[in-house]
């Protein structure tokens, strides 16, 4: 199947224009085509002085006549794999570059009718059922709404398919395959948080007005983007009702239920069970985090702030752990690595879970830390139980090396310039990232008023789901770890 190669001048709108700035964006796409060019280049070249004309000018109207051969080939270097069977291959042209697709990714994404679900958007075949043998005969025809597309042909494809079965990948969605591809393995990370202490988050903090949240989304996409940015966001003009947190929260998404309820009170009473419902000072901490999957999102609602005292007050961990980094990447690998355990047990409810304190993305570029690679913070004093890690003689420098970390950790997070303080009102509702802020009380005198919050948790699947939506139809592209993909 000997195909020639026409290079067509493909404007590449690179995804990088959303990445942040500061991102060398002309480095990756050096990166980006390092990669695929190689030892074969001169071979490529010397073929491509070969090529027919360019690409007839595409019109409006569906081109069903195929234009043969043309733009592919399938890859000269079949190299073996594991199995001895060779790799079969599809090349296209992209940007004057010839780009490799193995077949089985080819016929693997197919969405034709008959392999995804038009309504359901479900699969409908299995990719352990693509027989390794799988090859392609491809050939680039116009589409009228994709542009050009690849549309390929197989023998030996799936079971159950027939000859006329067919599939076809636009040259867009393809480079931007690739692209997505080379971005998650060079650790590219899309990433527009902003670190703060507590005169940037007084000078940036957020109040949305709560029939706007309802109302308009909009308003909810800049409010969720203020709160994927910054942790931390304030509503005004809640309406007194013990309802009214599962209206904001369901604004997101779908509230997280736990052995909490789906929403919770949190208001002083005796012999209480948990130290949030008693008037005590309360210091920074996250909740649940003796679960699998503690609450990405906390929302409060106060409904009653009639007590002297109880004011809130957060603390950005994200700010700290990249300062801690600054001061000692000692202690900021003990914080990474050393295992904490946390801990509910009462009568009808024992939760245990063990995390260490600062979680990083596991990309390939943040072998070495930055600030960038934080994932997710875990600090919660008061629900921490006996360590079981690297407690026994010979690993005693491991906790002695956490304690000096957590302590300089500790430091950073409470520190006044680092904290931000906030009476909640009546009609007002607090959302944070759960994962990041810290969350603290003052004591308040339960004797002298009443102070009632309605409480609220959402899953981060919940909340990137909604943040993903609105995106992609008011801006037209969506992240997800940490890569910008564009809507073709
Ligand atoms: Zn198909």
């Amino acid at each position: 199947m000997s195909v020639n190669i026409t290079t067509t001048r493909l404007t590449v709108r690179c995804a990088s224009q959303h990445v942040r700035a500061g991102t060398p964006t002309c480095k990756r796409r050096t990166f980006f085509s390092s990669i695929f060019s190689g030892p074969s280049t001169v071979k490529r070249r010397a073929r491509r002085d070969e090529e027919s004309p360019a690409l007839p000018t595409p019109t409006r109207e569906y081109h069903p006549t195929p234009i043969p051969h043309e733009k592919l080939i399938h890859s000269p270097a079949n190299a073996g794999q594991v199995d001895a069977y060779p790799v079969k291959t599809i090349a296209v042209s992209i940007e004057e570059n010839l780009r490799t697709f193995d077949t089985v990714f080819l016929r693997d994404s197919c969405t034709c009718p008959r392999c995804v679900d038009p309504d359901s958007k479900q699969k409908l075949f299995q990719t352990s059922d693509i027989p390794q043998e799988i090859e392609g005969k491809a050939r680039t025809v116009q589409d009228e709404k994709k542009g050009w597309v690849v549309e390929v042909e197989w023998q030996n494809d799936v079971p159950g398919y027939g000859p006329d079965h067919r599939t076809t990948h636009s040259i867009d969605w393809l480079r931007r395959a690739l692209n997505t591809e080379v971005e998650l393995r060079g650790g590219v990370r899309y990433d527009d948080r902003v670190l703060w202490d507590r005169d940037t988050i007084t000078k940036n903090n957020k109040w949305i007005d709560y029939a706007d949240w309802m109302s308009q989304d909009t308003v909810l996409f800049d409010a969720l983007t203020h709160l994927n940015k910054y942790g931390l966001l304030f509503l005004k003009n809640v309406p007194e009702s013990e309802t009214s947190v599962v209206s904001i929260a369901s604004r997101v998404g779908t509230l997280k239920d736990t052995f909490y309820g789906r929403t919770w009170d949190v208001r002083s009473k005796p012999k209480a069970e948990n130290i949030a419902y008693t008037p005590q000072f309360l210091g920074l901490h996250m909740d649940l985090l003796y679960t699998s999957n503690p609450p990405h999102l906390q929302l409060l609602h106060s409904l009653r702030a009639r007590t002297p005292g109880g004011e809130s007050f957060f603390s950005d961990a994200f700010h700290a752990a990249a300062k801690l980094n600054e001061q000692s990447k000692t202690h900021f690998r003990a914080l990474c690595t050393f295992p904490v355990t946390y801990h509910y047990h009462h009568a009808e409810h024992h939760y245990h879970y063990t995390r260490p304190t600062i979680e990083l993305h596991p990309y390939p570029k943040y072998s070495e830390p930055t600030n960038l690679a934080l994932h997710r913070v875990n600090w919660s004093p008061p629900f921490q139980g006996p360590f079981e890690a690297r407690i026994g003689g010979e690993s005693q420098t491991a906790l002695r090396n956490y304690l000096a970390a957590a302590n300089a950790y500790e430091k950073l997070l409470s520190q006044e310039e680092n904290l931000f303080e906030y009476r909640l009102k009546e009609g007002e509702c607090v959302i944070f990232d759960n994962r990041r802020v810290l969350h603290a009380r003052r004591a308040f005198d339960a004797t002298k008023g009443e102070r009632w919050l309605k409480g609220a948790y959402v899953d981060d699947d919940v909340f990137f789901s909604r943040l993903r939506v609105l995106e992609e139809r008011l801006e037209g592209r969506w992240v997800a770890d940490g890569v910008v993909r564009p809507v073709v």
